[in-house]
């Protein structure tokens, strides 16, 4: 696969930045807003915006179905924040009703950080890197409970006893508490892309 193709949700959020991003990683990036349009990509990444606006234009739109599908059917998939919400089997702090989409084994707690570190920045160690990422976390969620087979790849100090779970992976899903897409390190969507190709 030498240029997979990589569709971003683009119903609402950061779609441009990740575009770019995945753009200069190696993809043929592209927006999805159409049902029809998922059957042409390779891998999808749901961005961060607003989990509790984003499940609902989804349903709207009629991608919730097809995307369960693209999961189910083992697609590479790469949430970050309110993308990582929507790819928890469960979540915590949601509003009444608010579905997700599901895929990966975990509890997630929305606006997990509370509201005096609305938004924060830090160097989180990522697995698959030598050096820290700069990570930007926005009403940032975080991962309260992993299920078998849910691998670590990084956790931030939320005070300097307690390690908070904030980058994931189950099989092609990966998903971040920050916005990897903020910075000019594309090293997340690099190793994404990594993945699809060999997957
Ligand atoms: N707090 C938002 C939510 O619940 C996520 C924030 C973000 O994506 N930056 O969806």
């Amino acid at each position: 696969m030498p240029r997979p193709v990589v569709g971003v949700l683009a119903l609402q959020g950061d779609v441009r930045e990740h575009l770019q991003m995945l753009g200069g990683a190696g993809a043929d990036a592209r927006p999805v807003r159409r049902p029809g349009e998922l059957a042409d990509v390779d891998a999808m990444v749901l961005p961060g915006g607003e989990s509790t606006t984003m499940y609902k234009l989804a349903n709207i739109f009629e991608l919730f179905e097809p995307l369960r599908q693209h999961i189910a059917a083992g697609r590479p998939v790469l949430g970050t924040c309110a993308g990582m919400i929507m790819l928890a089997d469960t979540i915590e702090g949601g509003i009444e009703g608010q579905q997700t989409l599901g895929g990966l084994d975990v509890v997630v707690r929305r606006n997990a950080f509370g509201r005096q570190v609305d938004s924060f920045e830090s160097d989180v160690d990522f697995a698959a890197f030598d050096e820290p990422f700069h990570a930007v976390f926005i009403r940032a969620p975080w991962v309260e409970k992993l299920g078998d087979g849910v691998e670590v790849l990084a956790t931030v100090a939320e005070d300097p006893a307690v390690g908070r779970i904030v980058a994931v992976r189950q099989g092609a899903v990966v998903a971040t508490s920050f916005h990897p897409e903020l910075t000019s390190d594309d090293r997340i969507h690099r190793y994404f892309v990594e993945l699809i190709r060999s997957s």
